[in-house]
């Protein structure tokens, strides 16, 4: 299995931070795979192309970085079953799979990162989820050392959540994600942004202006280094939500099951007066205050700084505690940024 010893992680993380790991491993093939579970590592971080990865500290765990490669396409009689494997790059899919005549993930265009990710937070934008098409997920389980085939409903797939999050973190890695697109297509235009276009818009229309928007939008990662949105958009109690719309009835809010209310967390912190603040090199991006961008830091501790800072102000202001989306990454693995320095 390929191995690199002093691993530099500046070009592998999209806050482009310096942090080193002692060792990275490459597995990219099955007896990679068992190689590794022999290792026994304990403790390590599994890294896709580091598009939602905060490397907190100058060291970093061991790096177990996944290459497998390949596209997979088979006809079935009402859908078209794609595999596609880990270390594809996701935005490259979603354009092979629109070239081909493949319909469906044309609004989660552009997202930045690997096929092997996506399941993870069950990556979503512009009203669609990938779980809306996985259909399976090929698991490597480290402790039996076999692949386990995890179908749709196993997959515990919630709003950026899912049991590789949870449940599975580091008991495995995602070797290949299949996908189930119906041959009846149809375009996804309820969001705003996208709902002015007709009916007839077609796949690749769709994906360019997705694209369009996105980039209007978004600080590109590779000019200006950030993780996209640094928070989860927070759902709230339907009486917390109440109080709040009484006293800001312009609060972005979407209605959710149980009672509950999802709230815009770029919102949050731009009433909090964030939206632009600068510290120590690290910012809220101007434009979008869900965005923590990096002008000019190296290290990953201001990020995660100023992260923090900007929970406790919405905390203070609204009593609402925003849980962060980017995977915060320590020296000795991946740790919730919360209980960094008491946030
Ligand atoms: C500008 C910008 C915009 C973004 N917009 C969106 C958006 O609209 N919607 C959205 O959902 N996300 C968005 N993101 C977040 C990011 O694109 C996704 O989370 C993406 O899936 C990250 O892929 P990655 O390969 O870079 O993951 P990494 O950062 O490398 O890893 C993320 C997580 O996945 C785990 N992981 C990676 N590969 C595997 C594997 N093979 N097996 C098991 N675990 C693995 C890691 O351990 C980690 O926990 C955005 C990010 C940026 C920078």
């Amino acid at each position: 299995m390929k191995k690199i010893s002093n691993f530099s992680l500046k070009k592998n993380n999209s806050f482009g931070v310096e942090s080193v790991a002692s060792v990275a491993y490459f597995p990219s093939t099955i007896d990679d795979l068992i190689e590794l579970s022999g290792l026994n590592l304990s403790s390590f971080y599994i890294l896709g192309e580091g598009f939602n990865t905060l490397l907190v500290e100058n060291q970093s765990p061991i790096i177990v970085k996944p290459e497998f490669k390949g596209i997979e396409i088979d006809e079935g009689l009402n859908c078209t079953i794609v595999k596609a494997a880990a270390s594809e790059n996701w935005h490259e899919f979603v354009g092979f799979c629109i070239e081909q005549g493949i319909y469906g993930l044309e609004n989660l265009a552009l997202i930045p990162g690997s096929v092997g990710a996506a399941p993870v937070q069950n990556i979503g934008a512009y009203g669609v989820e990938l779980s809306q098409y996985c259909q399976e997920v090929l698991w490597f389980d480290f402790e039996t050392e076999s692949v386990i085939k995890y179908q749709h409903k196993d997959c515990a797939f919630g709003y950026r959540e899912s049991i590789f999050k949870r449940e599975l973190k580091n008991k495995g890695l995602i070797i290949s994600v299949t996908f189930c697109f119906p041959k009846k297509w149809t375009a996804n235009l309820t969001y705003a942004g996208l709902d002015h276009l007709p009916a007839s818009t077609s796949s690749k229309e769709v994906m360019n202006e997705v694209i369009k928007i996105r980039q209007y939008k978004l600080p590109d990662p590779h000019k200006l280094p950030n993780a996209g949105s640094f928070f989860k958009n927070p759902v709230i109690e339907h009486d917390q939500w109440q109080t709040l719309i009484s006293e800001f009835p312009n609060m972005p809010s979407y209605p959710q099951p149980n009672n509950k209310v999802k709230v815009a967390a770029g919102w949050l912190i731009e009433q909090a007066g964030l939206k632009g603040y600068k510290a120590k090199g690290v910012g809220v991006h101007e434009k979008q205050a869900l965005v923590i961008v990096n002008y000019e830091a190296d290290c990953g501790e201001y990020v995660a700084s100023l992260a923090l800072y900007v929970r406790r102000q919405v905390a203070q202001q609204f009593n609402i505690i925003l849980e962060p989306e980017v995977r915060a990454v320590f020296s000795k693995g991946e740790y919730n940024l919360t209980e960094y320095k008491n946030g």
